[in-house]
């Protein structure tokens, strides 16, 4: 985030202005020491991020990154971070610094590095993440830093210390386009250096500047650890995949954050210069020299996450009910009722995609599984991080991200449902909640609860095994799947 800086005061501290100090001030700093000639108020409002704005006391000049010289000259740059990671310190560290942060960032046009001082404030910054730079000088890199091969600029700043520069992180940066355009493409071709994740994990590392453009499959737990020499750090593996191979992208310590705003078969990423290690499983990870591209425009990425949608739409165990969508209340007092055959929507739905209706069908199950989900523990389930979940039980927590989770009944427990002209299975139904309870004469939570009562199972299977049913169902392009609105046992 941004730093809060609650007033003009700390940019002067007397003991930074003062090269006499020597002894930075331990005292924490009160109420008292703000004597700057703002109210309370005032104060209170500054510490309040969205209302602060840093004022600055120049003109700067808005450039691309591609148009930086090194110099001194005041300019503003915005770009997106591409990787970033705490430097080693060495003798030229500021007075009061506690740290470094080595930001690369990159727009449409090139790509430059932060030196980002800090002292108090936490920067906590993400992958993909929309930030803007204004610095007084910018240097040529040091050469002999691998890290900068393809960042050979270089700005140092320390935004707490010195007035003359800034660094803000945009608010809902992830939204919007600006930047996202990886460097070297254009519109309609192949992006130099571009190979399939199974090239890469094949022979790729040994490629100057090759990329992969994957899609997040399923994010790992974050896990905490303490390296060698004492220091915290953490990691987190995000599996990844494209259409031809599966991988792991393992984040270590500040980058392990930026997965936690990824989706699952949504977020794209385009990484450059992967480190690479294809033991037991290929993994990739970040080295100083690599960048990520998060969700970038680009045809193959819209293309992917298309794949990737698809491919979830089919294996998610339990696709959450599309509320909102299907009028059933509506459609329940309507005199007109549509009677449809299973062949018969199988017709409309080909002949008329973009359609959404609602319907009724006569069915009878001819298959249920409501014992032997339960002996598996599977009787309800839903999918968190990409991990399908299954339980005889309501709630659950996901054991990756630690969220809870309410689980819904299993659609499995339907076997297979018939009429006169077809069948279908139950991997292709979604249920309302209402209809399970039509069908079972209970709930999620009643049926979760009854899993000690072995007889009461094998009743209600016994007992709605060839049974009649009228289905108020609803279909819709955009689910792709029967939605069993309402059911009426017959
Ligand atoms: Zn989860």
């Amino acid at each position: 985030m941004a730093p809060q800086v609650p007033s003009i005061q700390p940019f002067s501290q007397p003991e930074v202005l003062s090269p006499a100090s020597h002894k930075p001030s331990r005292r924490p700093i009160s109420k008292a020491d703000m004597n700057d000639g703002f109210t309370s108020s005032e104060v209170e409002a500054a510490f309040d991020s969205a209302l602060h704005k840093w004022q600055p006391r120049m003109t700067y000049d808005e450039v691309v990154i591609g148009s930086l010289v090194p110099g001194p000259g005041c300019v503003v740059v915005t770009g997106r971070v591409v990787n970033s990671y705490d430097q080693t310190m060495n003798s030229k560290m500021p007075q009061e610094a506690r740290g470094c942060l080595r930001v690369i960032v990159r727009d449409d046009t090139g790509t430059f590095a932060v030196k980002l001082w800090y002292a108090k404030v936490d920067y906590q910054l993400r992958l993909g993440h929309l930030v803007s730079i204004w610095t007084p000088h910018i240097s040529s890199g040091e050469s002999s830093s691998l890290a900068l091969q393809d960042a050979a600029l270089v700005t140092s700043i320390f935004p707490e210390r010195d007035n003359s520069c800034y660094f803000m992180v945009q608010e809902n940066s992830d939204e919007g386009v600006l930047c996202k355009t990886p460097q070297g493409y254009r519109d309609g071709e192949k992006l130099d250096g571009l190979i399939t994740l199974k090239n890469y994990v094949d022979g790729g590392p040994e490629v100057a500047e090759g990329k992969v453009l994957v899609c997040v499959k399923s994010i790992g737990g974050r896990k905490k650890f303490t390296t060698e020499k004492g220091n915290q750090t953490q990691k987190v593996d995000v599996n990844i995949f494209d259409d031809t191979a599966d991988a792991t992208l393992t984040l270590w310590g500040r980058t392990a954050a930026s997965a936690s705003s990824w989706k699952p078969s949504y977020t794209i990423l385009l990484i450059t210069n992967p480190s690479f290690k294809g033991d037991v499983r290929p993994t990739l990870s970040l080295s100083q020299s690599t960048r990520v591209d998060v969700d970038p425009c680009m045809t193959d990425a819209y293309w992917l996450r298309g794949q990737a949608q698809r491919l979830t739409k089919r294996e998610h165990v339990n696709q959450p009910f599309p509320e909102g969508l299907f009028d059933v209340e509506e459609a329940a007092e309507s005199e007109v009722r549509m009677l449809f055959t299973l062949a018969d929507i199988d017709e409309f739905a080909r002949a008329a995609p973009a359609e959404h209706f609602i319907g009724y069908l006569s069915l009878t199950a001819i298959e249920l599984n409501i014992y032997s989900l339960y002996q598996r523990n599977m009787l309800l389930c839903t999918e968190c991080c990409g991990v399908p979940i299954f339980a005889n039980a309501i709630t659950t927590q996901c054991k990756q991200c630690e969220k809870d989770l309410t689980l819904r009944i299993n659609p499995r427990l339907v076997g297979l449902l018939v009429d006169e002209t077809g069948a279908i299975t139950s991997g292709k139904l979604i249920w309302s909640d209402e209809a399970w309870e039509q069908l079972l004469g209970r709930n999620a939570q009643e049926l979760a609860a009854a899993t000690g009562n072995v007889q009461l199972l094998k009743y209600l299977e016994n007992r709605l095994l060839f049974l009649k049913l009228a289905v108020m169902f609803g279909w819709s392009e955009e689910v792709g799947k029967i939605v069993v609105l309402r059911i009426t046992i017959v």
